[in-house]
């Protein structure tokens, strides 16, 4: 067989073995990403934890004033009640006083109530958004999770299919040392060729002496990078 079908076999290989590569790639990846996107959401219910035990806790504060306000307002019908039936004059005074200082007590509260009626209402805004974008997230995680454990499941299968390709195409080769070769480098590199159209390594990015591009190109024979160690295949070989 001449040199450059081999040089073309080893392209189809090459390509091959990215393929493989990928689907290997996703399966180490996918689980990983998984749990990535549910930690995520993890983290967005944990704010909204937080937010509501404030709202919970603007709540408790709301209820406790409101109780205030009632005492008060019964403390003050209560003293009014006494003025209106006291006979003594200085009782009268005392009580009098009494009503005044439960009338500010009362304005004060309110005064706090209202306070804590707008934080209330912020917070609920704040909960609403929240809850969207929690809703939101939730939706996206779901939808992604389920494209990666479908892709998932047919890489299984896909990753038999190509495997089974790729040896159909070594066995074409027919050249045991070549394959030998591109094997171990493609081991150690991660890819075992380089097609190149100038004087440059496309995989390493060194340059190529001029003496060896023009060999590459002449295609005679099986050549190197010197520096990567990749086979040397010219992009447009015929
Ligand atoms: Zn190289």
């Amino acid at each position: 067989m001449e040199i450059v079908e081999k040089m073309k076999i080893l392209i189809e290989i090459s390509k091959k073995d990215e393929k493989i590569l990928k689907i290997k790639n996703l399966e180490n990846e996918a689980p990983k990403k998984i749990n990535e996107l549910s930690k995520e959401l993890e983290q967005i219910q944990k704010k909204f934890d937080v937010d509501k035990e404030n709202l919970d806790e603007i709540n408790l504060r709301r209820r406790e004033l409101e109780r205030k306000i009632e005492e008060q307002k019964l403390n003050f019908d209560n003293f009014k009640k006494r003025k209106r039936e006291t006979q003594s004059n200085k009782e009268f005074l005392v009580l009098n006083r009494e009503i005044e200082k439960t009338k500010e007590k009362i304005s004060k509260l309110e005064d706090n109530l209202l306070d804590v009626y707008i934080e209330k209402e912020e917070q609920e805004k704040i909960m609403n958004k929240a809850g969207d974008i929690f809703k939101e997230k939730e939706k996206k995680v779901k939808e992604e999770k389920e494209s990666l454990s479908k892709k998932l499941m047919n890489s299984k299968d896909d990753l038999l299919i190509k495997e089974d390709e790729r040896k159909s195409i070594a066995a074409r080769l027919m050249d045991e040392n070549l394959l030998r070769k591109y094997n171990r480098i493609k081991k150690s590199r991660g890819t075992g060729v380089s097609i190149i159209e100038e004087e440059k390594c496309t995989e390493c990015h060194s340059t190529i002496p001029p003496q060896l591009f023009a060999e590459v190109k002449n295609a005679a024979k099986i050549l190197t990078c010197p520096s990567c160690g990749r086979i040397l295949i010219y992009k447009w070989i015929e």
